[in-house]
C-alpha cells in the first residue's frame, strides 16, 4: 500500500514575516489531511530552523530542496545531508530541473546526492522529467531511463525503496501549462516498471511498492483528477505551495483522491 505524499516545493521565495503568515494560515488546512497522507514542506536551506519550528508537532515534516554529494570539505555554498538530517528533515528533493538546468547538475551529480540524502537516513526525492524539445523528439523514455539509470549506477536499484520519485515534466514546471493525464500515467508506468524491471528476482516488488509522485503546474483546479490516475502517490508543488488555500486544497484533493474524505485528524 503506497501512502499518498504531497510536497510543496518553496524554490528560493520567502522571508521570515512571509513564512510565519503564510504557515499561520496554512497548518490548520494541512492537520485535517496528516494521517491520510504524509505532507513536507522544503524552504529554502536559511529557513529550515524557522519552519521546523513552525511546524512543532504537527505531523507536517521538513524537507530540503538539495543536498551535497560530499560528507563535508571546502565546497563553499553547499549544505551537507548530515547538517540538513540535524535541522530536521526528513526529505531532499535531488535532481530539480531548476538545479539540472540552470546549475548544470548531471545525472551523475545527481545520483551522488542521493546517495547522500539516503546515507544519513532521510528520504531523497528524485526529480526527473524530459524537456519540450526531447517530449517533441520522441525521446522522453529514453532521457528518463537515463536520469534513473544513473541513480541505479550509483546505489543499486534496491535504494528505490526508501526513495520518492517525482516525475516532473520541464515545460509544466512554472508555466501554467500541466502534462495530460495520459501524458502522466504513460510515464509513471514506465517508471514503474523500469525500477520492476532492474530489480532482482528475489527482491520485493519495487516498482509497485514506489511512490511515484507528479509535478508542473499543479493547482486546485487540476489537483483531483491527477491525483486519481492509478498510478499517481501524489505531488511535488511549487508555486501553488506558497498559497495557504490552494495549498491546503490540494491536500484535500489528495486525500479525496485516495479515498480518504473530511477532517481525519486534529492536532
Ligand atoms: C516544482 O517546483 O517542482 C514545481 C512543480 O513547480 P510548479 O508547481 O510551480 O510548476
Amino acid at each position: 500500500m503506497r501512502k499518498p505524499i504531497l510536497i510543496g516545493n518553496w524554490k528560493m521565495n520567502g522571508s521570515l514575516q512571509a513564512n510565519q503568515a503564510l504557515m499561520v494560515r496554512l497548518l490548520p488546512r494541512l492537520r485535517l489531511f496528516r494521517r491520510a497522507i504524509d505532507l513536507a514542506i522544503c524552504p529554502p536551506s536559511p529557513y529550515l530552523f524557522q519552519v521546523r519550528d513552525l511546524l512543532g508537532y504537527t505531523g507536517v515534516m521538513l524537507g530540503a530542496q538539495n543536498a551535497a554529494g560530499y560528507v563535508s570539505g571546502a565546497y563553499t555554498g553547499e549544505n551537507s545531508a548530515t547538517m540538513l538530517q540535524e535541522m530536521g528533515c526528513r526529505y531532499v528533493i535531488v535532481g530539480h530541473s531548476e538545479r539540472r538546468v540552470l546549475f548544470h547538475e548531471s545525472s551523475q551529480e545527481v545520483a551522488a546526492r542521493f546517495r547522500a540524502v539516503l546515507s544519513a537516513g532521510m528520504t531523497p526525492i528524485l526529480c526527473v522529467g524530459e524537456s519540450l524539445t526531447e517530449r517533441e523528439s520522441g525521446l522522453t523514455s529514453v532521457v528518463i531511463e537515463q536520469q534513473l539509470q544513473a541513480v541505479v549506477d550509483e546505489v543499486g536499484i534496491a535504494a528505490f525503496a526508501n526513495a520518492v520519485v517525482a516525475y516532473e515534466p520541464v515545460w509544466a514546471i512554472g508555466t501554467g501549462q500541466t502534462a495530460t493525464p495520459e501524458q502522466i500515467s504513460e510515464v509513471h508506468q514506465k517508471i514503474r516498471k523500469f525500477v520492476a524491471g532492474s530489480a532482482p528476482e528475489a527482491s520485493i516488488d519495487l516498482g509497485q511498492e514506489l511512490r511515484i509522485v507528479y509535478g508542473g503546474s499543479v493547482k486546485q483546479a487540476n489537483a483531483y483528477d491527477i491525483f486519481s490516475l492509478a498510478d499517481v502517490d501524489g505531488g511535488l508543488i511549487g508555486g501553488a505551495s506558497l498559497h495557504a488555500d490552494e495549498f491546503g486544497a490540494i491536500a484535500g484533493a489528495l486525500a479525496d483522491a485516495s479515498g480518504v474524505t473530511g477532517e481525519v485528524s486534529a492536532i
